[in-house]
């Protein structure tokens, strides 16, 4: 079904179905959110409570800050959710978790100070350039030298990494 979007952690162990379109996807920039997923940048699909069961296992939640509940998977660590007493009736999934992520791309980015994930940017937000390279062919597996030259990218030190022929 079009309007369904399954979900599950890394290992398996967790697996989720939301239906409906999810009321907003947004980039979070926030410290709480880059610690609790390692990535410089968080993309949330937010859905009512109501919206999505747990079909297999549980999400384990921690408490990030007062009032804030950081979902993930007790087995392989996966991050999932979070959850905000400030938005009672949503959940905020991690894109990633869905197993077709690119069916909910973000519109927009998370103010600063808002009652998203109860946190306010400790840290400046990341400039994220969407003109940056495609990895060319899809399958083929290329070095990360290869990939830097090819763009002409200045490596520390003002060398030029382009390739000879390249
Ligand atoms: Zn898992
Ligand atoms: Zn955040």
């Amino acid at each position: 079904m079009n309007d369904q979007f399954e979900g599950g952690c890394l290992c398996g162990a967790v697996r989720f179905v939301a239906t409906g379109q999810p009321k907003w996807v947004a980039w979070c920039h926030c410290q709480s959110c880059r610690k609790h997923s390692g990535a410089p940048v968080s993309v949330f699909a937010a859905f009512e409570r109501t919206a999505y069961v747990v079909t297999k296992g549980g999400i384990t939640k921690f408490n990030s800050s007062p009032g804030t509940r950081r979902g993930f998977c007790g087995k392989c660590g996966s991050t999932l959710t979070c959850e905000s007493d400030r938005l009672p009736t949503e959940t905020h999934f991690h894109v990633g978790a869905f197993d077709q992520a690119a069916r909910l791309p973000p519109t927009r980015h998370i103010p600063p100070r808002s009652a998203c994930c109860g946190y306010t940017w400790a840290t400046p937000k990341l400039e994220i350039r969407d003109q940056s390279p495609p990895a060319r062919e899809p399958g083929k597996v290329y070095s990360a030298a290869s990939l830097i030259g090819s763009t002409g990218l200045r490596l520390p030190g003002g060398r030029s990494n382009r390739l000879a022929g390249s």
